[in-house]
């Protein structure tokens, strides 16, 4: 059998950028490349139930497994897998990085969506470390909502604050509490 070095993409931005969209398309060429695909996705993102589904804004979906935490992606994965998916990383924290390097190791083609930042700017852990180790990076941007340029960051528009470093799955993905943002209007009400 060939043996594969392990590729590693990562696909990051800030929310309403279409990451899922463009994990999804990967997924789905790689399927008709009759390729062996796993995706993942962590079960704090439950904009849309609890369905087995990774979910796009758009609406588009590809069906998906829902995980608590990184290891269960090597508890889940299947030997014949030739592909791993994962979507909305970041909520995975920093232990996502050595799973990633097992899969690598084992020859796997790993692709990783995220968010780059937090609604704080911050870089949103453990992005930034993935984004180092990949043979291709995709960083997309969203449209600011106020003046529809390129928009690099996602403002948290409600006045509570909360950390954001912790899950907070009421708020995951809803659109009425973040808007894109460009450098000029990220700090303009
Ligand atoms: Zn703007």
């Amino acid at each position: 059998m060939k043996r594969h070095s392990g590729y590693l993409e990562v696909i990051a931005g800030p929310m309403f950028s279409g990451k899922t969209e463009e994990l999804i398309r990967q997924v789905k060429r790689a399927a008709i490349g009759k390729k062996r695909v796993q995706v993942f996705k962590h079960k704090v993102d439950t904009r849309y139930g609890r369905a087995k589904k990774v979910y796009s804004h758009a609406g588009i979906s590809f069906e998906s497994e829902l995980i608590g935490k990184s290891r269960d992606i090597i508890k889940n994965l299947n030997p014949k897998t030739e592909i791993i998916a994962i979507d909305e990383a970041q909520w995975f924290g920093d232990s996502l990085v050595e799973v990633v390097e097992y899969l690598l190791k084992k020859g796997k083609k790993v692709l990783v969506a995220g968010l780059a930042l937090t609604f704080d700017r911050q870089p949103f852990i453990p992005m930034p470390t993935l984004m180092t180790m990949a043979d291709k990076v995709t960083k997309l941007s969203a449209i600011c909502t106020i003046c529809g340029d390129e928009a690099v960051y996602h403002k948290r528009i409600t006045k509570t604050k909360i950390d954001p470093y912790i899950a907070d799955p009421t708020l995951v993905g809803r659109l009425e509490s973040y808007e894109a943002r460009c450098r000029r209007h990220f700090s303009k009400p």
